[in-house]
């Protein structure tokens, strides 16, 4: 706007039309005089955010969505209506958030009363995390802030929800790993905070644990800070290093030295993710060495335990539903507090560590 000669408070008009009238179509802001329009257009300026061209739905009401980019590259989305069990017990939940209070009924026919959004923020990932769909497409390329904060707006939008009066929770857990994306991550997040009008305390992040990344988002204020999850996955480095190639670069210990520097808001607490592998992590004396790991941090955690969804062409197997219980009963024995992540839309490769932009589902 300032390039064009316009007034500041034309650039919040626009980014009002963007993210909250989740408009397309320069020509829809009628907010901007004609005349503006018509300069910008011819500047070469367009909006828009990725479509969503391609909709799974599971039996379970969660929606998989194939989400096109303007370069025609694809990323995936996931709505969970009532969301999956991830998002309970880290300082999120009504009871314990300041935030607008929201009717629990369900209003103009809308048959959910909350729900999580699983946002990916690369085209591929390069991790290569063993279990992971994901990893098969390597690196393709990083999204842009709008790129990312779009696939939120074009499922608000999918779903007319109301920010601010309908409960949403982000996860940042898609396909790629944000922390290696850490710019155009960060300011998704700042879009989504200040234009979108969600709280961070709503947004979690999951890095598969990159260093450099968790010391510079423990720089970020409360304003704009996303809780924390450390994909952790297994009960030691050797294990680890296994399943993450990552854990040889940046071990469990320099990664938890790492997620002490991110200072926590009142009754927050660090997710650590721990998917099941069926022989491979989810042993009895597994748990006993997760849950001395967890203690020793002396940080305020949780254990989001997740059964391992299975994918075409990785050879793992899924835990046992008795191994589970035994783990997560061996966990809660050491005071660990632990939270079952309830696989959402396994039948359409929209569960964790599924999204691969299968199309044959
Ligand atoms: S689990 Fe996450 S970090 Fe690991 S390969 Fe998959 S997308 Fe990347």
């Amino acid at each position: 706007m300032a390039a064009l000669g316009a007034p500041a408070f034309r650039a919040g008009q626009l980014a009002e039309a963007i993210y909250r009238q989740r408009l397309t179509d320069l020509e829809a802001v009628t907010t901007l005089p004609l005349e503006l329009r018509r300069r910008l257009r011819e500047s070469g300026w367009q909006i828009g955010r990725p479509s969503i061209v391609q909709v799974f739905q599971s039996q379970d009401g969660t929606e998989r969505y194939l989400v096109r980019c303007a370069d025609e590259q694809t990323v995936e989305t996931v709505w969970m209506p009532e969301g999956d069990g991830g998002e309970a017990g880290d300082g999120s939940e009504p009871e314990t958030d300041d935030g607008p209070e929201i009717e629990p009924g369900r209003r103009k026919g809308k048959t959910w009363s909350r729900a999580t959004i699983c946002v990916s923020s690369q085209v591929g990932c390069a991790v290569n995390c063993q279990f992971c769909l994901t990893a098969k497409l390597g690196l393709q390329r990083n999204l842009s802030a709008g790129e990312i904060a779009g696939q939120v707006v074009a499922v608000l939008d999918r779903h007319a929800v109301e920010v601010g009066r309908d409960r949403i929770n982000l996860v940042f857990m898609g396909m790629g790993e944000p922390l290696l994306n850490y710019d155009n991550f960060m300011a998704a997040v700042r879009l989504l905070v200040e234009e979108v009008g969600i709280s961070p305390r709503r947004m979690t992040v999951s890095t598969s644990g990159i260093v450099p990344g968790i010391e510079r988002f423990a720089q970020e204020t409360d304003a704009v800070r996303p809780k924390l999850a450390l994909s952790l996955n297994a009960p030691n480095n050797e294990i680890r290093g296994e399943l993450m190639p990552i854990n040889r670069k940046w071990p469990i210990e320099a990664v938890i030295d790492a997620v002490r520097k991110v200072p926590l808001r009142a009754r927050e607490r660090v997710t650590f993710e721990y998917v099941l592998l069926g022989g491979v992590t989810d042993r009895p004396e597994h748990a006993a060495e997760v849950a001395r790991l967890v203690r020793r941090t002396g940080l305020p955690a949780k254990v989001n335990l997740i059964a391992w969804n299975p994918g075409p062409g990785i050879g793992y197997v899924m835990p046992q539903p008795a191994a589970v219980e035994e783990f997560r009963r061996r966990l809660e024995e050491q005071g660990i507090q632990v939270f079952l992540r309830r696989p959402r839309g396994r039948d359409i490769y929209a569960a964790c560590g599924q999204l691969k932009r299968t199309v044959e589902a």
